[in-house]
């Protein structure tokens, strides 16, 4: 029976236990959830990620399914700027008549769409399709941009294809030499550190870079502490030492990579002793990494967010590809470079259509033979197809411009909190004409919202995530969403439909159950007239049926979609993913194998070879001066996520992190006349925060960290850099020039 069969003749009741994966990140750890006459227990079932452990956000997850801020029921503005309940109908036909109304202004691009690294390869999938089949415009795209894009950029031009790890988690425990970026799994995933674990019980080496001695750097046996932004070249000058100390496989360079030259050429100037003055890394230690990596029997490389958010976050991969490459390690066992994603659908996120440039299976969005085979599948024409948008945050900072989108829609994403240089980013927000959020919670940029749309939980929902391992796993429901609430698949199909039905119907001036769509607000202004008479185009047209709700129906069309694509999911099936504890893609054929191991004898490239980019270091975008002296950081903490929308509302998290802080050095705090807890102030050229001082030792006494996960005056985005990477369009999240004083 085919999937979609199936779904049609489900009639069974959702189970009382069954086992499923955790909501919040990448490492995707297995979990069986209980309902114990309503009580939802969590507890950790053994897979191959998490091995028997959970996280304490893993373990809590379960909270927020009975929350009191839960939302059950649609929320509309009403004239006086308060936002209400509404009937589903009343909130559907809003959104509809609003983007009819602005389309028909303003062209189809007027409308954008913003998804999330969190939503289930089914709902990603659905996501991309109705921005451009049901709405037909080119602007999508999503918070995963935010997490691992630069890592996504640098894989592709190495290696042909993006995949985080291109070899299962488990490698990392037989591995000789462990080299970790900017990446602070003890924290970030702490289940990930069991593997950690047995490497070293192994014998093996881990080394750690990063410029806070985090909790993953105090389990190191090498601890490498650069300035910000100099990861690049740090990277480049270890493999300067490798190749001076004949550390490199040559034969493995010449047989299975390209363009070595130039890197040799360019490496050949990152003498450790200027890399020590540029870094603050002594040259002993860079020696004792590049030994470390080269003699190893095995070695992996793995970067993160540490290395990648920056505007040179592609290139700084790319010296760590072109050091793992030389070392002859992708393909070899227990071997290789990777990226440790970070959001729980990061991965799946990515390759089915949510970016700007990308249809679903990774096609490129401008390719002639990948738009017709998409639009074969979706039963277009594929001239109706929009071209590639704009990444993330160029998106969102266009938003009610006079050039830009006057109506979003965000699904399963809070940018007022995670988007760099947050405030500007919220004031784009609130000149928008329509602003339209699907959440189960009142984040920060729902309360900005014209209309907000309650929408299930994951314990509440079936489907399939990616992880960091780009294995293909089931999400089950274990009992369906409370009265009130709809799916995002449920959403999209009902807004398709509505903006399918009479598409030229005039929009009401008043409705029987609230505002009319054009009611001015307290937040923004209403729809304006049209600009110019040549942006009149028609309304979008779609049969609704093209948007099924059941994810098993949307998982079918998915494979179909993904066919023949660099992330092909065509031989991928849910009753395989069960009885396997998931499928590695690609996975072609529904009786061949999946691909848990990459790269072992070709490279996916034109060649079948790997490629080598010579790459150079270049200050951050915001250099320190005499105004804003210090380097300023951001990252995670252990309880919270992400934005923390979520798990700021989950009471043990609350309590094992209840506020924001800033991080500085005893050394720092003293000159600053700033004392532990003192409230202090942050400031940069876009913004500031204002959160008590934790002082540590185990920072470098030139720079400041705050976590990203607290909203107002916490908020550590409103200080960030919005300097893009020129390749990824990664925002330069982890550095930029601060002053810091006591408030
Ligand atoms: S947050 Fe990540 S590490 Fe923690 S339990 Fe969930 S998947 Fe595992």
């Amino acid at each position: 029976m085919t999937d979609g069969a199936r779904a049609a003749t489900r009639t069974e009741p959702p189970p009382r236990e069954t086992e499923t994966h955790c909501p919040y990140c990448a490492l995707q750890c297995g979990m069986i959830l209980r309902d114990a006459d309503g009580r939802i227990e969590v507890r950790p079932r053994e897979f191959p990620t998490n091995r028997g452990g959970l996280c304490q956000k893993g373990w809590t997850a379960a909270e927020l399914l009975d929350h009191p801020d839960r939302l059950t029921t649609p929320l509309v503005r009403d004239p006086s700027g308060t936002l209400r309940p509404a009937s589903w109908d009343v909130a559907l036909d809003r959104i509809a008549d609003g983007l009819r109304t602005i389309q028909r202004a303003h062209g189809r691009d007027a409308v954008a769409v913003f998804g999330g690294g969190g939503l289930t390869n089914e709902k990603a999938y659905a996501l991309g399709k109705f921005a451009r089949v049901a709405l037909r415009t080119r602007h999508i795209d999503y918070n995963g941009r935010w997490c691992m894009s630069s890592a996504a950029a640098a894989g592709l031009r190495a290696f042909g294809v993006d995949r985080g790890l291109p070899f299962p988690l488990t490698d990392l425990g037989r591995t000789g030499t462990l080299l970790l970026v900017g990446a602070n799994p003890a924290e970030t995933m702490p289940p990930l550190m069991r593997h950690v674990t047995d490497q070293r019980a192994r014998g093996g080496r881990l080394i750690v870079v990063d410029p806070r001695l985090t909790a993953t750097a105090r389990q190191a046996d090498l601890h490498l502490q650069p300035l910000p932004g100099t990861d690049l070249a740090v990277a480049n000058a270890l493999l300067h030492i490798a190749l001076t100390e004949g550390l490199i496989d040559r034969e493995y360079v010449a047989t299975r990579t390209e363009g070595f030259d130039a890197v040799r050429r360019t490496v050949a100037g990152y003498w450790p002793a200027e890399v020590e003055r540029l870094s603050g890394v002594p040259v002993a230690d860079l020696e004792a990494t590049a030994r470390a990596l080269g003699t190893a029997d095995s070695a992996v490389i793995l970067t993160a967010r540490g290395a990648e958010q920056h505007a040179k976050g592609v290139d700084t991969v790319s010296a760590y590809v072109n050091l793992a490459l030389a070392l002859g390690l992708p393909g070899r066992p227990h071997s290789g470079y990777g990226c440790l994603t970070g959001q729980g659908n990061g991965q799946g996120g990515r390759e089915h259509g949510q970016k700007s440039d990308q249809l679903p299976g990774y096609r490129k969005i401008d390719d002639p033979a990948a738009r017709a085979h998409v639009a074969g599948v979706w039963g277009v024409d594929p001239a109706e197809l929009p071209g590639p948008g704009v990444p993330a945050y160029q998106l969102l900072d266009s938003l009610g411009t006079p050039d830009g989108p006057r109506a979003l829609l965000v699904f399963g994403s809070n940018p007022v909190v995670s988007a760099p240089r947050a405030a500007r980013v919220e004031s784009r927000l609130r000149g928008l004409d329509l602003l339209v959020v699907a959440d189960f919670l009142r984040s920060e940029t729902a309360e900005l919202a014209d209309v907000v749309l309650p929408v299930a939980q994951w314990a509440e929902e079936d489907g399939t995530m990616t992880n960091l391992e780009g294995r293909v796993l089931r999400r089950r429901a274990l009992r369906p969403p409370p009265p009130g609430v709809r799916t995002d698949l449920t959403v999209l199909a009902e807004l398709a439909a509505r903006l399918d039905d009479a598409p030229d119907a005039p929009v009401p001036a008043t409705t029987p159950d609230g505002p009319a769509p054009t009611t001015p607000t307290t937040t923004r202004p209403a729809v304006p007239a049209p600009r110019t008479p040549a942006d009149h185009v028609p309304a979008p047209r779609t049969a609704p049926d093209r948007f099924p709700t059941d994810p098993r129906v949307v998982f079918a069309e998915l494979r179909r979609a993904s066919a023949g694509g660099v992330a092909d999911y065509a031989g991928v099936s849910w009753d395989r993913i069960e009885s396997a504890d998931g499928v590695f893609w690609p996975c072609p054929d529904p009786d061949g194998p999946d691909s848990p191991r990459l790269f072992a004898d070709t490279f996916p490239t034109p060649s079948g070879r790997a490629r080598f980019h010579a790459v150079q270091h270049r200050p951050a975008a915001e250099e320190v001066c005499a105004d804003y002296p210090l380097h300023f950081t951001t990252g995670r903490v252990l309880a919270q996520y992400q934005s923390g929308a979520q798990t700021r509302r989950v009471a043990a998290l609350h309590r094992a992190a209840p506020h924001g802080f800033v991080e500085l050095h005893p050394d720092l705090a003293d000159r600053l006349g700033v004392a532990e807890g003192d409230e202090v102030r942050v400031a940069s050229r876009r913004g500031e925060l204002r959160a008590p001082a934790r002082l540590s030792p185990t920072i470098r006494p030139d720079t400041v960290f705050a976590p990203f996960h607290w909203p107002g005056a916490a908020r550590a985005n409103s200080v960030t850099n919005d300097a893009l990477d020129p390749v990824s369009g990664m925002p330069e999240f982890k550095i930029c020039a601060v002053r810091v004083e006591r408030a």
